[in-house]
């Protein structure tokens, strides 16, 4: 029986690398549901290739257009409401949630309440519900298998071992593309020279993230929510060539790290198929024409991000959520030129410094604490 999979944010960079690893594996996968915001070109290509029972587009607007196009075809469903409607009443064994930003949360939540596999590429569902997350993924028995880079390298590093023989997780950045800038030269860094990742091809608000090191903090805060480990466990080393995509360290010395050359299908065909490996041609990882392999520490008073994501993890309750959210609103006005590249971390902190942490978590707080954080980020600007 081939196996149904729907897909959140189908026209996105993580979408796209989806349906490419799906066409190469060919009769294993069906797509049942794919969504955008507002590309509906796009959209009405791939349903054409497809042929998906559900399409969501976030924008009523389009949604109204690309349901008169193919309308009666396939179901067409508009906004929020559509892409929880989906995720509750769409037939998939396997959710691909690539939505970008906290607008995840709430349908991979949908998901994880029908018990299914979780390709999770939405890295904000973690950081801002990582509790919750977990705690319903145990309460519904539904597997959550990561599809960032790094940590389905530690989960890929992790299989058959015992989790309490892990001495730290050693996750690898590649530092963006303004690792060698000086604080001096950050200062005056462009939007277009942010958005110039040296290795990976992906969407405006990770690159930017990667830029400012922010992406690494969320990931930390992600690997300390899917592996169940803390502060003290969960090391950052810059790695600019990109092939080791994260290591583990056990209590015996040894360290497994997973390599490639940087091919996000990798990570996405493992989440699909695993505990299985299938053979593809991808990519070819030959080590004589790497030459070499480099390491640095982090720096934390160039990379500011780094450790606000590090110190909100360890306050807990709803820091990380008021984290993610600021840096949400800081990336959206960078892209827009009205902050500088380095006035994103002083927005990040000064909104964390203003709204009180609280330690009560459910849903519904995080909600409230994203929606004011949303609104006090604004007012500081
Ligand atoms: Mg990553």
């Amino acid at each position: 029986m081939k196996q149904r999979i729907a897909i959140l944010g189908s026209t996105g960079s993580i979408g796209l690398n989806t349906l490419e690893v799906i066409r190469k594996l060919g009769n294993r996968f069906e797509i049942t549901a794919i969504t955008a915001d507002t590309s509906i070109d796009l959209l009405e290509k791939q349903a054409e290739e497809f042929a998906p029972e559900f399409i969501v587009v976030r924008n009523k607007e389009n949604a109204k257009e690309l349901r008169n196009r193919i309308g009666g075809k396939v179901k067409v469903l508009e906004g929020e409401e559509g892409l929880v409607e989906l995720t509750k009443s769409a037939d998939y064994d396997i959710l691909v949630s690539s939505l970008v930003g906290f607008a995840g949360l709430v349908p991979t939540i949908e998901g994880i309440k029908r018990g299914k596999r979780i390709a999770l590429a939405n890295k904000e569902t973690l950081v801002a519900a990582g509790e919750i997350v977990t705690r319903l993924a145990e309460e519904y028995g539904a597997e959550i298998i990561p599809v960032d880079s790094e940590h389905s390298a530690i989960f890929q590093c992790l299989v058959g071992e015992d989790k309490n023989t892990i001495e730290k997780l050693i996750i690898t950045a590649s530092g963006g593309p303004f690792f060698r800038k000086s604080h001096e030269e950050l200062k005056s860094v462009t939007v277009e020279q942010a958005l110039k990742h040296p290795n990976w091809n992906m969407g405006s608000k990770i690159t930017i993230d990667s830029a400012t090191m922010m992406n690494k903090g969320l990931e930390v805060i992600e690997a300390h929510w899917l592996f169940g480990l803390n502060k003290d466990k969960l090391d950052v080393v810059v790695h600019p060539q990109s092939i080791v995509h994260s290591m583990v360290e056990f209590i015996d010395g040894s360290i497994k790290a997973q390599l490639s050359l940087p091919d996000m299908k990798i990570p996405i065909q493992y989440a699909l198929t695993f505990p299985e490996r299938l053979s593809n041609d991808f990519v070819n990882t030959n080590f004589p024409k790497l030459h070499k392999l480099s390491f640095y520490e982090p720096d934390p008073g160039k990379f500011k991000c780094l450790q606000l994501a590090f110190d909100a993890m360890e306050q807990g309750g709803m820091a990380p959520c008021i984290l993610n959210a600021a840096n949400e609103i800081a990336v959206e006005k960078f892209l827009n030129k009205e902050l500088t590249f380095l006035q994103i971390p002083d927005l990040i902190e000064k909104t964390l410094n203003k709204i009180p942490n609280t330690f009560e978590v459910n849903l519904e707080t995080v909600m409230e604490y994203d929606s004011r954080t949303r609104e006090t980020a604004k007012n500081l600007i």
